[in-house]
């Protein structure tokens, strides 16, 4: 028997009431994607934050690592039951995994009506339709070489900071990586379509903007006529009303002498970069296909911190790539604690499809990975704590994002260097620049009082 509102559920929605949940699964990127295809949805369909309360539930899916598939399997699988009291429900799984597994998704799990690679997303609208008319399931999944994001813009942002994606795909196959294969090759997206959408954002009351991209430091290199990524920066930064500029990711090997100076050029730009190293040993980095060696991103840093001082470096680790020994472990580590990074992320190596490191020999045993994963965490979390001990007594400043998540009495944002800062204050002081006092240094941030607004 159905209640009252299970009734209400089962009759098709008429165009003003179509309502859609959207998980995110992933790096920025993802969420960036998934801003795009609510705004393409708009006006028919309202955002709601329950599955059970929506007519298309969209999963927008990671395959970077092994984990984060095996999870969008086992969320769209507990989706079954709902469309099974829903017909009408549409279900889409959208983004690498979708990309990658293709066809076999809807084979395995005939309960889902879309699969969008990372390109098709922008054709949600078209699969929604035929869906509707009964010619479903809808499988795309084709990789074009043509920039697909399309340049129509109605940004709806109400938070004050941003993600822009500024280029799609890679070139560089990293021989544990799956993106390549997943989200086609590195183009640049038009600079003029980059600007009208900033400044767009930044007519909503956005404040800071992250450019985003695989590899940022190639942008425009393989189309004539587009300006570096330099230079790119220094256009976004006359845009007025923006306060705040960042970028990621950065590969190493691109890291360019004229991107360095950005940093002490362009006022707006943070000091912080990510710069993901992901071993500390030559013989693992030639084999993950990186195209530097440890010396290389060791200077590399030492330049950027002679420029910038006060630069914030974070970073990516892999732990147990196949053939990683006890001493190719131990260059990582030893690289943690001669750079002393603010923040690390760190993996455990998994296999991915398409991805050369899949047929590598010697792959390390799943408790030695585990062992390394925790020695890197707790190596980096006393390193993380000296560095933000180091900030106690001074003032910094903090674009204010909202309340505290775990505090609601607490006010919380950012420092330039991406530092997480949490402080008691009065008013509402959301998208406000202030000053903070920091009087204690915690695992992943650091607490104070306000002093003062700047903006
Ligand atoms: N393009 C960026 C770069 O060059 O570093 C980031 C790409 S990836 C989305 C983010 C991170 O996931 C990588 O930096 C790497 O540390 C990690 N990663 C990628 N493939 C992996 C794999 N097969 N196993 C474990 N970690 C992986
Ligand atoms: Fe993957 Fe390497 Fe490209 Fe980053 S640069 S997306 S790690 S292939």
């Amino acid at each position: 028997m159905f209640t009252d509102l299970e009734m209400k559920r089962q009759e098709a929605p008429s165009v003003a009431q179509r309502r859609v949940f959207i998980r995110t699964f992933g790096c920025q990127m993802n969420e960036y994607d998934s801003r795009r295809m609510l705004e393409s949805l708009r006006p028919e369909y309202t955002p709601v934050s329950a599955p059970e309360d929506a007519d298309l539930i969209i999963l927008n899916t990671c395959s970077v690592r092994e984990k984060a598939e095996v999870k969008v399997y086992s969320l769209a699988g507990r989706l079954k039951h709902l469309k099974r009291r829903r017909p009408d429900l549409i279900i889409a799984v959208c983004g690498c995994v979708a990309q990658q597994e293709g066809q076999r998704l809807v084979e395995r799990m005939p309960h889902i009506d879309i699969v969008l690679g990372p390109q098709g997303i922008y054709r949600l609208r078209e699969a929604l339709a035929k869906v509707r008319a009964g010619e479903g399931p809808v499988v795309d999944t084709d990789i074009r070489d043509d920039f697909c994001l399309p340049s129509a813009l109605s940004p709806e942002v109400k938070a004050v900071k941003a993600f822009v994606t500024i280029m799609q795909g890679c070139n560089n196959y990293c021989s544990y990586c799956v993106v390549p294969y997943v989200r086609g090759p590195e183009i640049s997206r038009r600079p003029g379509e980059i600007l009208a959408e900033i400044r767009a954002l930044v007519s909503q009351g956005v404040r800071e903007v992250t450019l985003l991209g695989q590899n940022v430091n190639s942008y425009g290199k393989r189309q004539p006529g587009f300006p570096t990524f330099a230079q790119l920066l220094e256009r976004v930064a006359q845009i007025d009303g923006l306060w705040r500029l960042r970028f990621t990711t950065s590969h190493p090997k691109d890291l360019s002498p004229e991107l360095m100076r950005a940093f002490v050029e362009i006022p707006i730009l943070c000091e912080h970069l990510h710069l993901p190293v992901q071993s500390g040993s030559d013989r693992i980095l030639a084999a993950m296909n990186r195209g530097y060696r440890r010396e290389d991103y060791l200077k590399k840093v030492e330049r950027l911190r002679e420029l910038v001082p006060e630069i914030a470096l974070t970073t990516d680790i892999i732990v147990g790539f196949p053939g990683e020994r006890e001493e190719d472990f131990q260059a990582t580590l030893d690289l943690l604690k001669e750079v002393e990074f603010d923040e690390i992320f760190s993996f455990k190596y998994s296999d991915r499809p398409f991805a050369r490191a899949r047929s590598f020999p010697d792959k390390v045993p799943e408790e030695v990975k585990e062992e390394r994963l925790a020695t890197v965490h707790n190596l980096q979390l006393e390193i993380s704590r000296r560095r933000y001990r180091r900030l106690v007594g001074q003032e910094v400043e903090v674009l204010v994002e909202g309340r505290g998540k775990s505090d609601p009495r607490q006010w919380t944002g950012r420092t330039r260097q991406n530092t997480v800062v949490n402080f008691y204050g009065g008013q509402d002081l959301t998208g406000k620049l202030v000053k903070v006092l920091v009087e204690e240094a915690c695992q992943h941030s650091v607490r104070g009082r306000l002093v003062g607004t700047l903006h």
